[in-house]
């Protein structure tokens, strides 16, 4: 199965996958014909969203907005070129905005894995993806929990980052969890190296599990397609308490 490649998950939503960044996902929403992007891939030149928006019909102009989940490099990499064609609006939560914006880097992580997960993150590679620079862009609003982004209910889910946010679609059971929760390189509650508060991050995949979705769509790794409700309890069983 190919990483790059582009899954459509419920109606109106599409997974939009690539192998650079960790097999990073971003995710196309579409409503009474506007577009909502959350997250924008790890290439700066935001061409697999722009030909995706393209092949389900639509032009540049239709794409409304795009909110990020969090200040992390292959989560913005597209950002700033689709802001430019598209004329967007961004948004993120105010505690990740500074980051998106180039006026602050993102909290270091420990670039020394953990037992069992060291063959997965050699130094290397942590640091190609968590850190290092993106093309900077301005955020045009701030976001948090409760609020409304298109179709998307915003849920606050800190502890891999302090303003990580994942989004629920509530009429299609979806999640997007963004990095609370990774399915590559295998079924995780979040990369384990790069959770700044582990605390945290255990309240935030409680929090995610009561929104008892179907499908649960991640950062990094494959989407969840059926039983996501159950398999977000199995990880607050095993590593929640
Ligand atoms: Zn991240
Ligand atoms: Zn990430």
């Amino acid at each position: 199965m190919s990483a790059d490649r582009v899954t459509q998950l419920a109606p109106g939503l599409w997974a939009i996958g690539q192998k650079k960044g960790g097999r990073v996902h971003a995710f196309l929403c579409e409503e009474g014909g506007e577009l909502t992007l959350v997250d924008t891939l790890y290439d700066t030149d935001g061409a697999r969203i722009l030909e995706q928006l393209e092949r389900i019909g639509h032009e540049a102009g239709d794409l409304k907005r795009i909110v990020i989940t969090h200040g992390h490099r292959s989560h913005l990499g597209g950002l700033r070129t689709l802001k430019e064609v598209t004329g967007a609006t961004v948004l993120a939560h105010p505690w990740e905005a500074d980051i998106v914006a180039g006026e602050r880097k993102a909290q270091p992580v420990s670039l020394i894995p953990r037992r069992p997960y060291r063959t997965y993150f050699p130094f290397q590679f942590a640091s190609s993806l968590g850190l290092g620079a993106h093309p900077a862009c301005p955020v045009d609003a701030h976001v948090a929990g409760g609020d409304r982004v298109g179709p998307l209910e915003v849920v606050d889910s800190p502890g891999h980052s302090p303003g990580h946010l994942a989004f629920l679609w509530e009429e299609n059971r979806t999640l997007i969890a963004g990095d609370a929760v990774a399915t590559w390189p295998s079924f995780l509650p979040g990369w384990p190296s790069f959770t700044l508060n582990e605390r945290k991050h255990r309240d935030s995949l409680r929090r995610l599990a009561e929104t008892e979705p179907q499908v649960v769509a991640v950062g990094h790794g494959p989407p969840i397609r059926e039983g996501g409700r159950e398999r977000l309890r199995d990880l607050v069983d095993a590593f929640g308490r």
